[in-house]
């Protein structure tokens, strides 16, 4: 048996960010217009920060100007609104992410929900949510949209195939689940209070998985030839080694009977940072009734 292919996310999270740097060039070329990123950061939690400056880093690889907004941890909600206010009228900004979590006592989705729904790169406001669900263009989240390329980087076409989505968080599971309802797919949820999971992942061509725990989808769960795009991020150790990056699938079993596979690393954690920059040219574009760029063909 040769085992699964495995799905490269840093080879297409390469080349979509290229398309990105390619588009941008053209619409500083021909309209004179500098996408722009805002990132508002609040407090000091050192893992948000690297986020924020390697989101940075990738705007400048891509010609994308990038704005970087810190508040105190302490900072009172007026100081975010009015912040976000400012950005909102602020012409040089396209989009504008707001790094979660943000410190406890600030309420998240207030902040949400007065972001102009046109620069929301992230696809959180409650507008952005009902055009996913609808099936109309909006702004889709950037983990869940990665996914869909990655998926779509397998299958031209989705129509008809059974997937499940283990998962329903705001910002993973709910999301995908709409793209690939959206994509013609017959598609179940699974959760935490979901009977028999295992039984219920079997039957899927098309397998997400989103649940935050490391290897938890093991063999059993897979149908033979399904086509599995592990989601997860945990720092876990094996046996008596040092922690390490690990998925939510039992990624040497999952290999052997699956037809595809994204592997962690590698798999789906670059397309959130490229399909961020794609979502800011996007914002640029229709923000200005331009046509959209070309960015998710080829
Ligand atoms: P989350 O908010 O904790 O949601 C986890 C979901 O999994 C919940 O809906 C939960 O069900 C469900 N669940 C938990 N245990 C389960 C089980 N045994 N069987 C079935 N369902 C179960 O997590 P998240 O934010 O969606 O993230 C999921 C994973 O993706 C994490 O590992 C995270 O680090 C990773 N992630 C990666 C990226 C990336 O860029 N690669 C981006 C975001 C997240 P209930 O709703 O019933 O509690």
């Amino acid at each position: 048996m040769t085992g699964a292919k495995i799905i490269d996310g840093k080879a297409i999270a390469a080349s979509l960010r290229q398309r990105v740097a390619e588009a941008a060039s053209i619409l500083r070329d021909r309209h004179r217009i500098t996408a722009g990123l805002a990132a508002i950061l609040v407090g000091d939690d050192p893992a948000s920060q690297v986020y924020v400056r390697n989101k940075a880093r990738a705007c400048a690889e891509v010609g994308i100007a990038s704005f970087e907004h810190c508040l105190p941890g302490d900072c009172r909600m007026t100081e975010i609104l009015e912040l976000v206010a400012r950005l909102n009228g602020d012409d040089r900004v396209d989009g504008i992410l707001v790094q979660l979590p943000l410190p406890s006592g600030i309420d998240a989705r207030r902040v949400m929900t007065v972001l102009d729904p046109a620069k929301d790169v992230d696809g959180f406001h409650p507008m952005n949510v009902g055009h996913l669900w609808r099936g109309e263009p909006g702004l889709v989240p950037c983990t869940p949209l990665g996914i869909l390329l990655l998926l779509r980087s397998v299958h031209r076409n989705l129509s008809g195939a059974e997937a499940v989505v283990i998962g329903r968080s705001q910002i993973v599971g709910r999301p995908v689940a709409a793209l690939l309802l959206a994509a013609d797919c017959t598609v179940t949820v699974v959760h935490s209070k979901t009977g028999d999971a295992a039984a219920v992942c079997r039957r899927a061509d098309i397998l997400v998985a989103a649940l935050g725990r490391p290897a938890a989808v093991t063999a059993e769960w897979i149908k033979p030839g399904a086509t599995v795009i592990d989601v997860g991020i945990n720092r876990a150790a094996v046996a008596d080694r040092r922690p390490q990056l690990m998925g939510d699938v039992d990624f040497d079993a999952a290999r052997r009977i699956a037809a595809a596979i994204t592997p962690v690393p590698g798999g789906v954690g670059p397309m959130t940072i490229a399909c961020l920059l794609r979502n800011t040219l996007l914002a640029a574009c229709r923000r200005r009734g331009l046509p959209d760029p070309l960015l998710l063909e080829g």
